[in-house]
């Protein structure tokens, strides 16, 4: 039963002129009462297979005339290279069966129809009208989610690469936890028998717990966030590549973010290529997404374009994705900031010894109007400053008991950063909204299917 030809090669002129055994799903069909034209559809790829009632007799054709959209079907035929065929290349058809038949009750519901209804907001978004996604596990079949799909384990691949290569090694951290790291506002809350636990909003803290341990650190995995605003850039359960890194500064830090990031933008273009093209992807702008180094401007010298483009900005806010937009409008890669005022950073930040207003941490912002994809820095490492900014902040210090603890036996500089991978792909793969590059989006509005 083992599938050994794929469309995608049949395409590529491996198998010109040979007898070949195709499976898949059909995509489209038309013809007339002596011929029928089948596009089958892989996950390789398309092929025309010109079906003919001499070839296989009445009965057979018969059949062929019924099949339905998304029908599964082996068709044995001759490859024939064709120009002016989709792809280069059609089949021949010499044989058909069907294996898996489609009630005609309920024909497949996705149609070219269903694709152009608008969304909740009336705007017309690849796969967002509410009804594609209730159907969101059919709507997986089309081209373009099969390519953002695709695009997507490039990316995880490229992430495990990358810090594989660099000696990281891969930890694994709980999704259970009792404290926040990003704050109580966006945390699920989990009954934990008689308890309340919540959902990991990210990996770092346990993370820092075994720095001591391995030194370089990462992990790919799911992060909770109860995010309440509807954006295009936030689910609810996002996949969050995280690495944790002893003896580091912020500046050595980020050159591993911006290494992990060109490294992603570089294996797509060599995955990737005709999924690329086939979103309308520009593969020169991607180029230089892998091969350009990536600026870094402090958050003051943000504030300061920023108000001189007449945002209504103070010094002293973080940056929401409203004025990341506007800055990184002039952006053609990449660009860190920096230094961000230590009263808009949570406690774990390190203040910069050299001036305490600032903290020692980096957000890395995506040009093209995506925004932030990276969000890292130093970590306040000695005992004594974890302490002194818990209470200045006013987190209670129970829940961070183990936290603190680290720092109490030999504490040392250290830091890491988030990756949002989802938002990495999106940008790459030049998605309207998050939700394109994941399987089962899930947001404050769905959890179905
Ligand atoms: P934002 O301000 O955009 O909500 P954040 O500052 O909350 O981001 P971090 O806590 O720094 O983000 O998380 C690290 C990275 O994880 C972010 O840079 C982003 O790429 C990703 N990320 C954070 N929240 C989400 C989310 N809800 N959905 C998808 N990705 C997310
Ligand atoms: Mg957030």
């Amino acid at each position: 039963m083992v599938k050994t030809i794929w469309i995608g090669d049949v395409q590529a002129g491996k198998y010109d002129d040979q007898e070949v055994e195709l499976k898949g799903w059909i995509k489209r069909e038309r013809g007339s009462n002596k011929m029928r034209f089948i596009v089958l559809r892989d996950s390789t790829g398309n092929i025309q297979c010109v079906v003919k009632k001499d070839a296989l007799g009445e009965e057979l054709f018969q059949e062929v005339k019924n099949v339905l959209i998304e029908t599964s079907v082996i068709i044995t035929g001759v490859v024939n290279a064709d120009e002016r065929a989709d792809g280069g290349h059609e089949l021949i058809a010499t044989a058909f069966e069907i294996i898996g038949p489609v009630n005609p009750e309920r024909p497949f519901p996705i149609n070219k129809e269903s694709l152009e209804a608008e969304d909740e907001d009336g705007e017309i978004m690849p796969g967002g009208s509410e009804f594609l996604l209730d159907n969101r596990h059919l709507y997986l079949r089309t081209s373009r989610m099969t390519s953002m799909l695709k695009l997507r384990s490039s990316a995880f691949g490229a992430i495990h690469n990358y810090f594989r290569n660099e000696d990281f090694i891969e930890y694994q951290a709980p999704n259970f936890v009792t404290g926040a790291v990003e704050g109580g506002s966006t945390l699920f809350e989990v009954p934990y028998f008689g308890r309340t636990a919540y959902l990991t909003q990210s990996w770092q803290l346990y993370a820092e717990a075994a720095m001591p341990a391995l030194e370089r650190l990462y992990t790919i995995a799911p992060s909770f966030r109860a995010e309440k605003s509807r954006t295009r850039r936030h689910l609810t359960e996002f996949w969050h590549a995280e690495m944790e890194m002893a003896w580091a500064t912020n500046d050595e830090i980020m050159i591993h973010g911006e290494g992990v990031v060109r490294h992603v933008a570089r294996t797509m273009l060599e995955e990737q290529e005709q999924e690329l093209v086939s979103l309308d992807r520009d593969l020169d702008l991607i180029a230089r997404y892998a091969d350009s180094p990536y600026p870094r401007m402090r958050y003051d010298e943000a504030v300061e374009i920023l108000q001189g483009k007449g945002v209504d900005v103070e010094w002293g806010q973080d940056l929401d994705y409203s004025k990341e937009k506007i800055l990184t409008q002039d952006f053609d890669v990449p660009h860190f900031l920096t230094h961000y005022p230590k009263i808009a950073k949570p406690f774990y930040h390190r203040v910069d010894p050299d001036e305490d207003k600032y903290v020692l941490c980096h957000d890395l912002l995506a040009p093209e109007g995506y925004g932030e994809i990276i969000g890292g820095g130093e970590r306040t490492w000695s005992e004594e400053e974890i302490l002194a900014r818990i209470d200045e902040e006013g987190t209670p210090r129970e829940p961070y008991q183990f936290y603190i603890d680290t720092r109490s036996y030999g504490g040392v500089p250290h830091g890491g950063f988030g990756l949002g991978v989802d938002r990495v792909v999106s940008w790459l793969a030049g998605a309207t909204h998050i939700r394109e590059v994941i399987p089962f989006p899930r947001t404050s509005r769905r959890v179905t299917p």
